[in-house]
């Protein structure tokens, strides 16, 4: 216990926050859902080695409109457009160094100014009467760090082959600087995503410690068994590696089909007590040569929202999605846990207002601070 209160007190200030919006849901809070998906939802052409990534040059209103749609939907944290972003992979391109931190950089330079845009609008809105106290809480930002797969485009983030001579400090040099250049552009965490090996963990948790990285990270795993991550290595020691971490501060499962999950919550719980987050993909198949989902065995989005409850049952502390949800699934995600916030959950959590002459001027604003109700879709 002492121990424990002792880490506690070592913890920067920036790891406040994260435990903060997670008191104030009530322990479960809703994040995003797929950002290519809604990219190309808009019309975005992402079938590039770059993915969603290239919309950061090509398009970034169109990743500002998603980050905003998915703050309508009740996401409390959002992230980045940067999960395929490498300067690696900028450099491909014909980008040089600078270029690429600076688009590492907008990355997260976008999804805050949405973050506190919509916050603002928020609070104008709430001060004048024009929406419903305790809908919205001010997101976090998470900033994507994808697995090293991601920047091959070849599909191995969901094979976790990356060859025979891969190493860990193969791994450290890929992911080093770009870390470092998300860790300072003003994100509140660190997301790590579709973590294919353990190799590849060990490397992201050494990393945080070797630059004493100080915002918080979260670490995510995928998996085509519910037992493995996807290159075999067992799930709860990748869990148990990373939760061992002080840098990270929650631990969990992405881009996994949702008939896992539950399971997957219940193995990761054995082995930590730290919050754990999930964000599933549809359940369909994706052909990572091709660059194209194959529906086969998605359930459905009304058939994801069934089990929300159950994952907060079992252990999940923050649930979105990720590859093909949609601020559908969001929203309807967010109505799940507003209903079962537990009753330590603060009515108060946003901010005491005072009256302002600030006048709520965007009407479009005021029709989406609606009370959350279920998407006709689902029903
Ligand atoms: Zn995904």
């Amino acid at each position: 216990m002492g121990r424990a209160l002792h880490l506690l007190s070592e913890e920067p200030e920036s790891f406040e926050a994260f435990a903060d919006l997670l008191k104030r849901a009530g322990g479960c809070v809703a994040i995003d859902g797929g950002l290519a998906t809604q990219l190309e939802q808009h019309g975005a052409d992402i079938k590039d080695p770059l993915w969603s990534a290239l919309c950061l040059i090509t398009s970034p209103d169109l990743i500002r409109k998603v980050h905003k749609e998915y703050l309508e939907a009740g996401a409390e944290v959002l992230v980045t457009a940067s999960y395929q972003a490498t300067l690696q992979g900028f450099e491909a391109r014909g980008l040089t160094q600078a270029e690429g931190e600076a688009l590492l950089q907008k990355s997260v330079t976008i999804a805050c100014e949405e973050r506190d845009r919509f916050w603002d609008q928020y609070i104008d809105c709430l001060r004048l009467g024009l929406a419903e106290s305790g809908m919205y809480r001010r997101a976090l930002i998470a900033a994507s760090i994808g697995s090293y797969g991601a920047f091959l485009a070849d599909g191995s983030e969901y094979s976790g082959d990356y060859g025979p001579d891969m190493t860990k400090t193969k791994l450290k040099d890929f992911h080093r600087r770009r870390l470092s250049v998300l860790a300072d552009a003003g994100a509140d965490l660190l997301a790590f995503e579709t973590i294919p090996c353990k190799l590849e963990a060990q490397a992201f948790v050494e990393i945080l410690e070797e630059e004493d990285i100080q915002i918080p990270s979260w670490l995510v795993f995928n998996s085509k068994d519910g037992l493995n991550v996807v290159n075999g290595d067992s799930f709860d020691e990748c869990i148990a590696l990373a939760a061992n971490s002080k840098k990270v501060v929650a631990v969990g499962i992405n881009c996994t089909p949702p008939r896992f999950i539950d399971g997957m919550i219940r193995a990761a719980r054995k082995v930590t007590s730290k919050p754990i987050v999930v964000y599933p993909n549809s359940g369909e198949c994706y052909d990572g040569i091709k660059k194209e989902w194959i529906t086969c065995t998605g359930m459905g989005e009304k058939h994801f929202i069934s089990h929300v409850a159950e994952w907060r049952e079992s252990g999940a502390n923050l649930i979105g999605g990720c590859c093909r949800t949609t601020p559908i699934t969001i929203k309807a995600i967010s109505k799940v846990l507003h209903d079962q916030a537990l009753p330590t959950s603060s009515p108060s959590q946003v901010p005491t207002l005072q009256k302002s002459e600030k006048s709520c001027s965007d009407q479009t604003l005021r029709l989406n601070f609606v009370p959350l109700s279920p998407s006709p879709e689902l029903h």
